[in-house]
């Protein structure tokens, strides 16, 4: 679907990395938890597109959420839009989603703005009323310290009973997994970060007794 996007509201939740919640001009425009959009911009007479997740739940349709880090052109471009500006915006797109409410017990490892289809996911799991055990592993390697919607993630567990929160600071998010002794091969697992870390930290959490058919992983990479 194709649909002009404008900016509703655009605001830090670290130093580098911004929540901008989107008004799509399609009333009935419908997504699974986890997948992403196109926006396609123009600057300085250049056209140009990225892909970035939607990092709210399906049931908030038609506003949708994207957090994105600004690392360079296009994500700075998607920061600096103010409220009432508008962008055209193409989608979903993605395979790392949920269709129904999953039987086993779920764990999400995000590392910076990968948090972003993984905060999707969980906020429709909890819309859902899903009460297996769910637990989320979070690291910020960009600004260490500061944990995109950490205070949301406190809150959260406080309020939801399924749910689990781990910060991993000055700590990867493997080094943190191993401490809380976990039976992996009873988890569905979902990771997300940028470039090689995602093969990195997959790789470790294999190796700690993972089920590698249980077992997915987004990358976010510049293209
Ligand atoms: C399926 C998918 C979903 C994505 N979802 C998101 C999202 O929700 N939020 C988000 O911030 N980005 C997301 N990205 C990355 C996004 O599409 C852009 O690639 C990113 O914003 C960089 O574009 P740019 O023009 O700003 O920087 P560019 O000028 O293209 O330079 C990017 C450089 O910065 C480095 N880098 C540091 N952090 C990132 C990062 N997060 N992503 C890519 N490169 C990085 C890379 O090494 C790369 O060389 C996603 C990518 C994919 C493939």
């Amino acid at each position: 679907m194709d649909c002009t996007a404008t900016v509703l509201d655009s605001r830090y939740v670290t130093p580098t990395i911004k929540s901008i919640w989107l008004q799509l001009s399609n009333p009935i425009f419908s997504f699974l938890p986890g997948q992403s959009v196109w926006p396609r911009f123009e600057r300085d007479g250049r056209k140009f597109s990225k892909i970035y997740s939607i990092a709210s739940s399906p049931k908030r349709s038609p506003e949708v959420e994207l957090c994105v880090s600004r690392v360079g052109w296009s994500s700075a471009y998607i920061q600096d839009l103010v409220v009432g500006e508008t962008i055209s915006v193409r989608g979903p797109y993605g395979l790392m989603t949920l269709n129904q409410l999953p039987k086993r017990p779920r764990l999400y490892v995000a590392e910076g703005s990968g948090i972003a289809p993984l905060k999707s996911q969980i906020d429709w799991l909890r819309d859902s009323g899903y009460s297996q055990p769910i637990w989320l592993v979070l690291a910020n390697p960009e600004t260490v310290n500061c944990l995109p919607y950490h205070d949301y993630w406190r809150s959260l567990q406080q309020t939801w009973r399924p749910f689990h929160y781990v910060e991993a600071i000055h700590r990867s998010p493997e080094a943190v997994l191993v401490a809380q002794d976990l039976d992996l091969s009873q988890f569905e697992i979902d990771i997300c970060g940028v470039g090689d870390r995602v093969t990195q930290i997959c790789e470790s959490i294999l190796a700690m007794g993972a089920n590698p058919g249980q077992m997915r992983s987004e990358k976010f990479v510049a293209f």
